[in-house]
């Protein structure tokens, strides 16, 4: 056995530090963003990679209705090769889709940016970031200019005294974190009272419980109470924002009493939240997925915003506004072009300066790269019919587990000429393809992710993948050498040294950042614009990223959810993670310590509302919306809000939440509602 590797956790933007060893067996390191420690999760990964179920060869099927059937590479390749060739010359470059992922290392996403709009020419890419970060990312682009989800390091959290959460559910999600919040009073706004919120009310902080979508009314009656008891920074906001006024004539009507009417808070908490704020010397705004993913996600996650601009945090020493990113390289993955709008360094699509650079790296015309395309809801929506794509690659994503409204998104997929999907283990979506390719994963390959705070990291190879398998990057690669397109290099640092360039000048700018600096263990954050620039830890020290300087404040109304609850579906669900497993449950559903702890979709309801329902504790459910209906079993949660069920999104087939999500889009982010659709609750006899 050679000695263990320093690398990263494969699964959330903490990115723990970890020593892998050949036998897969897994310590934490020190790294100061995870503080040493790992979760659950991150300790049992190791299961991974010597797992029995993972693939090993591509599988291929003749015809739709015939069982898939191990392959040779050449084969599979030349085979997906010829049909993307076939249908770009029957109904044009657009015909070619393709599905990234935010878990995919900044390598990866790049090249798959370029290869979608060099070698197949389609503008129908995006990724399922969009069904993570789309709001947060809009939100910080319009109110700071930039989006870097922490636009300080995690460490700096260590200091502070108080930090609001806002739809975090970090003591579940990111665990290490929650060593970071140690000395500070922590305040959580959740609908549900989670681990999180027990943590904050046994360290004599408050937990906040707004009904599903109301968020945005109560960080209206918050700012109201911030002007109404004189804790506005007037000197902040005149010297560093423009906006209040406009921010002001809407929160003027929200007065903490008639926001405590429709998100059921009461003023009092919001009072004494905003004072508590004010009066700290160093403190926080942190939102995360509870804000965002709503069909006003982005006005909401902006009304928070307001509300840290209003007291004076962001920017100053000590104190801030952040989003919590989600996925391992969420961060990364939405700057370096597999999102529909984007090409790298986070540069726009549109933009005529950011098309002519990055055409001048990959040596083509700028006309020559297609326009922005579909986002991910809408992508999938339209596979397979009318003029929407014929064929989808799926790198890194598990759309039948995590898409909203899963059940139409398998109509779609069904409807295809072609599915092809690169995958570790064969997950929902590898079950429904035409060609699986069988790829490595985290700790079998080399490449670079960035965190939740915007540095960059090495993961490195500790274990050589199983024979047969190959790299995204090498498969991306191979068909674009069967496609005859030159200029995909399969070494990660080669396509790194190919991100730097497309990044240098952009709002990301990764110039600076190379393998040898960060390998000598520099620790690097950026923008990094140079070889011998330090990279930039915290933003907005002195300005904004806005030409003027200046962070906008952005006046928004509340509008409630999308779907409202009625007679035939009087209760609101909500879905969200749970600690033992991470995303799709793709790799943590196959590691049998996690699989025992959670094997199932469950229901979390209040006892008085299931009993509504004629429901025992422990009984299988149906959840039913208007989409379709998720088998879930009852927990019983004396803590639930009586109007809301949770349920984890983890599972697929006939658990899988996203069974009953709504597909309603935020206009600015094109982020779905997962966060509430109106359900009721079923018995279901059970054989
Ligand atoms: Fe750390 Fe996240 Fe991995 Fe847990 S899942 S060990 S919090 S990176």
């Amino acid at each position: 056995m050679t000695a263990p590797v320093a690398t990263h956790c494969p699964y959330c933007a903490l990115q723990c530090g970890q020593w892998v060893d050949t036998a897969g067996n897994v310590r934490a390191r020190a790294v100061r963003t995870g503080g040493g420690g790992l979760c659950q999760k991150g300790w049992t990964a190791g299961t991974l990679l010597h797992h029995p179920q993972r693939l090993t060869t591509p599988l291929m099927r003749a015809r739709r209705d015939a069982p898939l059937a191990a392959a040779g590479w050449d084969a599979a390749l030349g085979h997906v090769a010829g049909r993307l060739l076939a249908l770009r010359t029957e109904h044009g470059p657009d015909a070619v889709a393709v599905f990234g992922a935010g878990g995919l290392t900044n390598e990866k996403a790049y090249l798959l940016g370029k290869f979608a709009r060099v070698a197949l020419g389609t503008s129908q890419i995006d990724y399922n970031g969009r069904f993570c970060m789309s709001s947060a990312a809009a939100a910080g682009n319009r109110a700071f200019g930039v989006d870097r989800g922490l636009p300080f390091p995690v460490s700096d959290l260590d200091g502070a005294q108080v930090v609001v959460l806002v739809g975090a559910n970090v003591a579940e999600t990111m665990p290490p974190l929650m060593g970071h919040l140690a000395r500070a009073r922590l305040v959580v706004v959740d609908p549900r009272r989670t681990p999180t919120a027990e943590r904050a009310l046994t360290g004599g902080g408050l937990h906040l419980g707004p009904a599903p979508g109301t968020d945005l009314a109560l960080a209206l009656g918050m700012l109201h109470a911030a002007v109404v008891d004189g804790h506005v920074d007037t000197g902040y906001l005149a010297a560093r924002t423009t906006g209040f006024d406009d921010v002001w004539r809407v929160a003027a009507q929200w007065w903490p009493e008639r926001a405590e009417r429709v998100c059921g808070v009461p003023a009092a908490d919001m009072r004494a939240v905003v004072a508590l704020l004010a009066a700290a010397e160093r403190r926080y705004v942190l939102t995360a997925r509870g804000t965002e993913q709503h069909s006003r996600g982005v006005d909401t996650v902006s009304a928070w915003i307001n509300l840290a601009l209003a007291l004076g945090l962001p920017g100053s020493p000590g104190s801030g506004f952040g989003t919590i990113t989600g996925q391992g390289n969420g961060q990364g993955g939405r700057e370096h072009g597999q999102k529909a709008d984007q090409l790298p360094g986070y540069r726009h699509i549109a933009d005529p300066a950011a098309r002519a650079h990055v055409a001048g790296v990959w040596g083509v015309e700028p006309d020559s790269l297609p326009g922005p395309g579909r986002s991910a809801t809408e992508l999938l929506a339209a596979l397979g019919r009318g003029g929407g794509p014929r064929a989808l690659l799926v790198f890194g994503s598990n759309v039948l587990v995590s898409a909203p409204d899963t059940g139409a998104v398998a109509e779609r997929l069904a409807a295809l000429d072609l599915l092809v999907v690169a995958d570790v283990f064969p997950g929902e979506t590898a079950g429904a393809a035409d060609v699986v390719l069988p790829v490595a994963q985290w700790a079998e390959e080399e490449g670079t992710v960035t965190n939740l705070e915007g540095r960059v990291l090495r993961r490195r190879r500790a274990v050589r993948p199983p024979p047969g398998v190959r790299t995204d990057l090498e498969v991306v690669a191979g068909l674009a050498g069967e496609l005859g397109v030159p200029g995909f290099p399969a070494d990660p640092e080669a396509v790194f040294d190919e991100l730097r360039a497309a990044s240098a000048g952009g709002p990301a700018d990764y110039s600076g950042v190379s393998y040898s600096r960060l390998d000598a263990g520099e620790v690097l954050h950026w923008p990094c614009p140079g070889d011998g620039h330090p990279g930039t830890p915290r933003l907005f020290a002195d300005r904004f990223a806005h030409p003027d300087g200046r962070a906008r404040l952005v006046a928004v109304d509340h509008t409630g959810p999308a779907e409202p609850v009625d007679a035939e579906y009087p209760l609101y669900a909500t879905t969200g993670r749970v600690l033992v497993h991470y995303q799709s449950g793709a790799q943590t559903r196959r590691v049998a310590e996690l699989a025992e702890i959670a094997p199932e979709t469950v229901v979390e309801v209040h006892p008085d509302t299931a009993a509504r329902a004629g429901l025992a504790d422990g009984e299988q459910a149906r959840v039913v919306s208007r989409r379709g209906a998720v088998l879930a079993r009852v927990r019983y949660l004396a803590s639930m809000r009586l109007d809301t069920v949770f349920v984890p999104f983890h599972f697929g087939g006939e658990g899988a939440a996203n069974l009953v999500t709504n597909p309603v889009l935020d206009p600015v982010s094109r982020m779905p509602e997962f966060k509430v659709c109106a359900v009721r609750l079923e018995p279901v006899v059970e054989p």
